[in-house]
């Protein structure tokens, strides 16, 4: 057997028996539990393992794409720990894998696998969310780096990010969407300045993002200059499986590695502390109705049988688009329809549980329904239409690319964006 096994020998032939042999045969051979988390990922990434599905050249073994998800359980079940979780590994990395020269993946790829870099995205401006096109922030040549100045906004994570990707526009000269750059940018450094948002939850996760005559090196460019556009919709395609932030439930059991993967999970996650009550707890609609003793109201127990139909629904269709993606398609319009299911669970949820509360619904601390659980859910489920992409985008990409429907009216789409008035 190879290096990198058997189970690279015949990809299409492979079986998720023999993926999980091999695995567990590595893991067996090479973990230690007091080794340090960044040594074992380097063996990962070494053998392939890192992201099975990937190139060999850049830590995978060219296996089917179910084995991505399949060796990521596998090692956790084997008491072990896989590549980290975070927009680095969700976001930058597929990426970077899909639009970046070969020079960039063998830079940047392996620092995101072994959890070394980590990543913020830093699309959306003031002028600039659901028309991410009309982005005016500019990057300039200027010898051996680019020079970036504007503002960016909404950037989850950017205050504890190494590394950011970036649009900017590079010409204003053609149309919009024509003129953008996506760039790996350097976060730190004194002409990126990060202030922390305070949200109405109370929680502080998203960013403002200065940039002032930042440096961004020449060759730092995810696809080729002018060609950003094309490399963020990878990015957004990506953005919308959020399943790929679920935490991984490592083995509670002592050893350096786990105690440094417990310590990053536990880093990570704070910032998304929120992100159950923004998706609007329909998982505890019951046990609150059971707390409140209203299950026998008629009204009450119609919204949670509706609420529960809709949620199961959703849970389907997710289904079907994680078999889909297993069996090697690219993210598609499912993921529109179920970011927009996952907006419309939210917000009835949110309705049923004020229903349960009533006016304790708006109280706050422990002493209030599930000990503020609720009150959080309530300031938190509006995020879900907006975050990646609202749901009124949601449904002009459903009409245009899944219906057929004519396509939205874009004036401004053939001009130069330097003529654009309302960016003068
Ligand atoms: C929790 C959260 C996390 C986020 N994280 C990040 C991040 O890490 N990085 C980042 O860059 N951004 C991030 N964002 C920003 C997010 O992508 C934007 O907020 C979003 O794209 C909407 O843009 P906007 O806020 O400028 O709203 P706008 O685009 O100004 O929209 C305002 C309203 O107009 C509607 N609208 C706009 N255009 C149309 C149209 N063509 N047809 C119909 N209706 C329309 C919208 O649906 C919305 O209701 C995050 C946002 C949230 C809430």
């Amino acid at each position: 057997m190879t290096e990198q096994g058997q189970a690279s020998a015949d990809p299409e032939q492979i079986k998720p028996e023999q993926v999980s042999a091999e695995l567990t045969a590595f893991v067996q051979q090479h973990w230690d539990a007091d080794m340090a988390l960044r040594d074992w990922r380097e063996l990962l990434l070494q053998a392939g393992w890192a992201v099975p599905s990937w190139p060999r050249r850049w830590h995978g073994r060219e296996l089917p794409s179910w084995a991505d998800e399949l060796v990521a359980g596998e090692l956790i079940r084997l008491g072990a720990v896989g590549i980290p979780v975070g927009s680095g590994t969700w976001l930058a990395a597929p990426t970077i894998l899909a639009h970046g020269t070969d020079e960039l993946r063998d830079r940047l790829l392996a620092p995101i696998l072994t959890g070394e870099q980590t990543w913020c995205q830093l699309f959306s401006e003031p002028g600039a969310g659901s028309d991410l096109a009309g982005l005016s922030t500019s990057a300039v040549l200027d010898g051996d780096s680019w020079v970036i100045n504007g503002q960016k906004v909404w950037n989850t994570s950017a205050h504890h990010a190494d590394m950011g990707m970036l649009l900017a526009r590079t010409d204003a000269s053609v149309p919009k969407h024509q003129g953008i750059t996506y760039f790996a940018l350097p976060m730190h450094q004194p002409g990126v300045e990060v202030r922390q948002l305070r949200q109405m939850n109370f929680h502080a996760s998203f960013n403002e993002v200065f940039l002032t005559d930042a440096r961004v090196p020449r060759d730092n460019v995810i696809g080729a200059v002018g060609a950003g556009w094309a490399a963020a919709l990878t990015t957004l395609a990506y953005e919308r499986r959020f399943s790929a932030l679920r935490r991984p439930d490592y083995s509670p059991a002592p050893g350096r590695a786990l105690d440094e993967a417990r310590a990053e999970a536990e880093d990570h996650f704070a910032t998304y502390s929120w992100y159950p009550q923004r998706a609007g707890r329909p998982d505890l609609v019951v046990e609150h109705a059971k707390a409140a003793g209203v299950t026998g109201d008629p009204v009450v127990r119609q919204a949670i049988a509706r609420l529960i139909t809709m949620h199961r629904a959703s849970t389907w269709t997710a289904e079907r688009a994680r078999v889909a993606r297993a069996a090697g398609a690219r993210p598609g319009a499912e993921g529109s329809i179920g970011k927009l299911a996952a907006s419309n669970i939210a917000r009835e949820s949110a309705k049923v549980h004020s229903m349960i509360a009533a006016a304790g619904a708006l109280l706050t601390g422990p002493e209030s329904p599930l000990h503020g659980v609720i009150a959080e859910v309530l300031m938190s489920v509006p995020g879900q239409s907006i975050a990646g992409g609202t749901d009124e985008i949601q449904k002009n990409i459903l009409a245009e690319k899944v219906l057929g429907l004519p396509a939205e009216i874009r004036v401004d789409r053939d001009v130069p964006f330097s003529q654009l008035k309302h960016r003068g």
